[in-house]
């Protein structure tokens, strides 16, 4: 199937061709044809299944052929299309998508988040957007402030809806949603369709089509997942050796704390290993900065923690590193999903030590099948992780 078989008009097809697209990916058949007929659409999807451009073309494709150029002229404060994102950062890439899907099209679009000074934002508005994505918080705030205005509003997108929810969110996007008007189309995309997730569909979305994109586990074997059980205080010298002796070109190393990132940036240099660390507390411009040089391979170790690193688009990474594995399970499906990206392949590395079992045996369940191990010689382990409990052979049938 191509991309004009799904109804989009030139265009747009000229941009998919742009980018170099050959096929719609499977969310993208799906969801653009109901997309396109207006419906309501709830669907199951990852980071990494191509799902921003399952909802971005359909609402480029509508704004351009619903409101000719010469009519399309937007009241002030007024928008058509509103995306809410968890963090600032997915909000600047859906923003990037907005851009480079339209290239041959006339359709504004900015993104709008906290943390920076909302005064261009505000200047933005004043003449009316198309599309606007936006974290929930700073949308809020823009209400308040009277600086945007929904009357015109035809689309609603709710990306990353778990993680939203995830992040305390459901307050602001309750309040939100009340604003909107009640003839709108819903998109709701989300890793995982949790109960909360269910709850918020159901008060807000009605007669949806529900559409579920099979994690990629069950679609393709392109990641390559396999842990090393290591005791806590050889983690760094672990992760050193690796660098410089597998090698490993570039790895995006997910790390709990802030505290932790700088340690082992500071314990990587004094290895001769340049890394840089990317968590919340580092400014707007510099996590921007950051997250670029890491693009382009300036940057070749990044080290993050779990929430500054949400929602990055780091397109075809070749590997990432749970220098901690993660409490939650949806959180190392998020993290897998950053490597392996439609069609390239990828690796993802864990490491555990004894006191992760618990999440280990929690995710290789989820996962239906234990995760390779891997073990290096100069590396013994002296507290041994268990094989987890998938692995379980009852005594009678040995
Ligand atoms: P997403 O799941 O939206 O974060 O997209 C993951 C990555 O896949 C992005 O880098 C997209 O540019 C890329 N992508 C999206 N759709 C396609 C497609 N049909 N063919 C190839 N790459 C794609």
């Amino acid at each position: 199937m191509s991309f004009a078989q799904l109804g989009l008009s030139d265009p747009l097809l000229q941009a998919i061709t742009k980018l170099g697209y050959n096929e719609p990916t499977e969310i993208q058949k799906q969801a653009i044809p109901v997309a396109l007929s207006g419906r309501n659409i709830i669907a199951a999807a990852q980071t990494g299944t191509g799902k921003t451009a399952s909802f971005v073309l359909p609402i480029l494709e509508m704004i351009n052929t619903k409101y000719k150029v010469t009519e399309r002229k937007l009241r002030g404060k007024r928008i058509r299309a509103l995306i809410l994102t968890p963090t600032r950062e997915l909000a600047v890439q859906v923003e990037e998508s907005i851009a480079q899907y339209g290239e041959f099209l006339s359709v504004s679009s900015m993104a709008m988040y906290g943390g920076v000074d909302d005064a261009p934002h505000k200047q933005r508005l004043i003449w009316g957007v198309d599309i606007v994505v936006a974290t929930p918080g700073r949308l809020l705030d823009m209400i308040h402030q009277r600086a945007l205005h929904f009357d015109e509003l035809d689309v609603l997108v709710l990306d990353e809806a778990d993680r939203m929810l995830d992040m305390g969110f459901i307050e602001d996007i309750n309040k939100i949603i009340e604003r909107l008007p009640h003839d709108r189309q819903n998109l709701l995309f989300s890793a995982t369709i949790s109960d909360d997730v269910k709850g918020l569909a159901q008060r807000t979305i009605s007669n949806a089509t529900e559409i579920a994109i099979a994690p990629k586990r069950a679609t393709s074997n392109q990641i390559d997942q396999w842990l090393i059980t290591v005791d806590k205080t050889n983690k760094s010298a672990l992760l050193s050796h690796l660098i410089k002796e597998q090698p490993w070109e570039q790895a995006l190393i997910f790390i709990e704390t802030k505290q932790g990132a700088a340690k082992l940036v500071s314990q990587l240099a004094k290895r001769d290993i340049q890394a840089e660390s990317l968590h919340g507390d580092r400014t707007q411009a510099v996590r921007e900065k950051i997250l670029a040089d890491f693009k382009a391979g300036h940057i070749k170790y990044l080290v993050a923690t779990g929430i500054a690193a949400r929602g990055l688009d780091i397109g075809d990474l070749d590997r990432v590193v749970n220098y901690d594995l993660p409490d939650k399970v949806d959180d190392y499906i998020h993290r897998i999903g950053r490597t392996g990206r439609a069609g390239a392949a990828g690796e993802a590395v864990s490491f555990v030590s004894k006191d992760n079992f618990r999440n280990l045996c929690a995710i290789e369940s989820r996962l239906g099948h234990v995760i390779k191990r891997k073990e290096f010689v100069e590396f013994p382990v002296k507290k041994t992780v268990p094989v987890s409990i998938l692995n379980f052979v009852p005594k009678n049938k040995r």
